[in-house]
């Protein structure tokens, strides 16, 4: 038996499946590190059927039923050890605090907690949850713009760092104070940064359209003000936006925070921390993949334009992240989302700390000058970037039918609410078949595919995803990359359909419920 890693595996699917006119070049990416922590077999493609975690795919589907999400905990502890790496070599004042919206259990905060790494949370559950699972309150971020009174009395109390995200808040936390005996820790989160395009709007969370944050330019009025209130401000946060593929962005704004720290030195307090927030980017796809991605949804509409259909590559023959030209031909520049990431993960923090950013119109390392600015905390919430590939998402094809004449479409048990993120709108994941995979078909078979809900928009992949041979009802597929925000931020109960099971699956097999199954009675409850 072959045992495969998870990231094996998604190479290999990659060269198989997913990206058939690329198989040569994507074949080149090789094998995973040697002494990476996955090594151990989690997927086993050798047979007809997946082998997963030593158990075959038949098992799982009798224990759990389909869908169903697997999220692979060695890898999630690899992330976090990454992070805390680079901190350890390049800044030992970083400070890491996973998002704990991206993947929300004990189980996973556990992880984290045993990584002495801290949690961004941002409602009383999540709080509790973090408690729960064993983070100490000096290692919570408070984040959110609606904290009720309870949480912030929670979170002064317990010493937790909040983040203020109004001045009203500000304001609030300062009354609130007087009825305890220590000064609440706060940062200040920050907005409306000059930051155009470097993500897509949806998922831009700093600029002056952003309901987080207070105005950068109402920050120095404000100062004056903060040393009559008993409230220690050590700094200031913000938080771009999720899957930031930018490097420009994060040195832009860390340059901005920094100067801030500057004036809140001026006005005589300690400049202790600044908090970049998370959003470092998850390589969905290799470049030369998502660059064939851009040509074939260029061609196929061009095409289409002229006549042959059967090109289409996006669903609807849109043009996604292009803009149409003045010639009514797509423009060159994609402006939406990348599924590609130049700095996926630690690399982006690591790009930030070893490359020169602007303070006060002076460039200079940025570790230069977190130092020169008195060396504060630099404190970091990746979210994404710790679980998205941890996670795997098994589903059963319905049926599969022709769409507009020419185009197949098959249909999933799985719906996108329990699948797909809004924030990240264009799904450009790895598929692979789970089942029958030594039955071949000479032809090709590429395939739109959609879930199982009663609204149009269900779409699970608008991009056209190529399988080795035909996929018929019954077989199950493999989605990779789904740890992330798909199987919790935006799962519901939309058409009653139950919300998936979720594991959390050691090297050695055992396996954690994160979430069972609803039942009928959960679902109506
Ligand atoms: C969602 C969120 C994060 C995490 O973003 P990712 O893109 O998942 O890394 C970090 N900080 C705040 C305040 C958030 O809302």
């Amino acid at each position: 038996m072959r045992g495969y890693s998870r990231r094996d595996f998604l190479r290999q699917t990659t060269v198989t499946l997913a990206m058939a006119a690329l198989a040569s070049r994507a074949g080149q990416a090789g094998a995973a590190a040697p002494g990476s922590p996955d090594v151990t077999a989690f997927i086993d493609a050798s047979g007809d059927e997946l082998v997963l975690g030593g158990r075959p795919l038949p098992w799982w589907i009798e224990e759990f039923g389909l869908p169903l999400h697997v999220s692979y905990a060695p890898d999630i502890r690899a992330n976090l050890a990454a992070y805390k790496d680079v901190f350890e070599r390049l800044y030992p004042k970083g400070e890491v605090r996973y998002a704990g919206k991206a993947s929300t259990h004990p189980a996973v905060f556990r992880l984290a907690a045993e990584a002495g790494v801290g949690i961004d949370v941002a409602s009383p559950y999540e709080t509790r949850c973090a408690l729960e699972a064993g983070v100490t309150p000096d290692k919570l971020d408070v984040n959110g713009n609606a904290k009720d009174d309870g949480l912030l009395n929670l979170a002064i109390d317990k010493d937790m760092l909040i983040i203020a995200d109004s001045i009203a808040e500000l304001d609030r936390i300062a009354e609130l104070a007087a009825n305890h005996d220590r000064q609440p820790r706060v940062v200040l989160r920050v907005s409306g940064f000059p930051l155009d395009n470097v993500t897509s709007p949806a998922i831009f969370t700093a600029g002056e359209w952003s309901k987080f944050g207070i105005l950068i330019s109402d920050i120095p009025p404000l100062l004056p003000r903060i040393g009559e209130m008993p409230v220690k401000v050590l700094g200031f946060h913000t938080h771009i936006g999720s899957q930031i593929t930018d490097l420009g962005a994060y040195q832009l704004v860390l340059g901005k925070l920094l100067e801030l720290g500057g004036l809140l030195q001026a006005a005589g307090h300690a400049f202790e921390a600044v908090n970049i927030g998370g959003g470092f980017p998850v390589s969905y796809v290799t470049q030369d993949e998502w660059d064939d991605i851009l040509a074939r949804i260029r061609d196929g509409f061009l095409a289409a334009k002229a006549g042959d259909p059967s090109k289409v590559y996006l669903w609807g023959n849109a043009l996604g992240g292009f803009s149409m030209g003045p010639d009514g031909e797509p423009t060159k520049a994609w402006e939406g989302e990348l599924f590609t990431a130049r700095y996926p993960k630690e690399t982006m923090l690591e790009a930030i700390l070893t490359n020169d950013i602007t303070v006060n119109d002076r460039a200079m390392k940025a570790t230069d000058a977190l130092a020169a600015a008195g060396s504060p905390a630099l404190m970091i919430e990746p979210g994404r970037s710790i679980v998205s590939d941890s996670g795997i998402t098994l589903a059963r094809v319905a049926f599969e039918k022709k769409i507009a004449d020419v185009h197949d479409l098959i249909s999933l048990d799985l719906g996108v609410v329990n699948y797909c993120e809004p924030i990240v709108a264009l799904p450009a994941r790895h598929w692979a078949l789970a089942t029958g995979l030594k039955r071949s078909d000479p032809r090709p078979f590429e395939t739109f595919i959609a879930g199982n809900l009663c609204f149009s928009g269900d779409m699970l992949s608008r991009l056209k995803v190529a399988f080795p041979r035909k996929v018929i009802r019954g077989d199950v597929l493999l989605i990779s990359s789904t740890g992330a925000y798909n199987p919790t931020f935006f799962a519901s109960n939309a058409n009653s359909f139950p919300r998936p099971a979720r594991l959390l699956l050691e090297a050695n097999g055992d396996w954690t419920y994160l979430k069972h199954a609803d039942t009928y009675e959960e679902i109506f409850s």
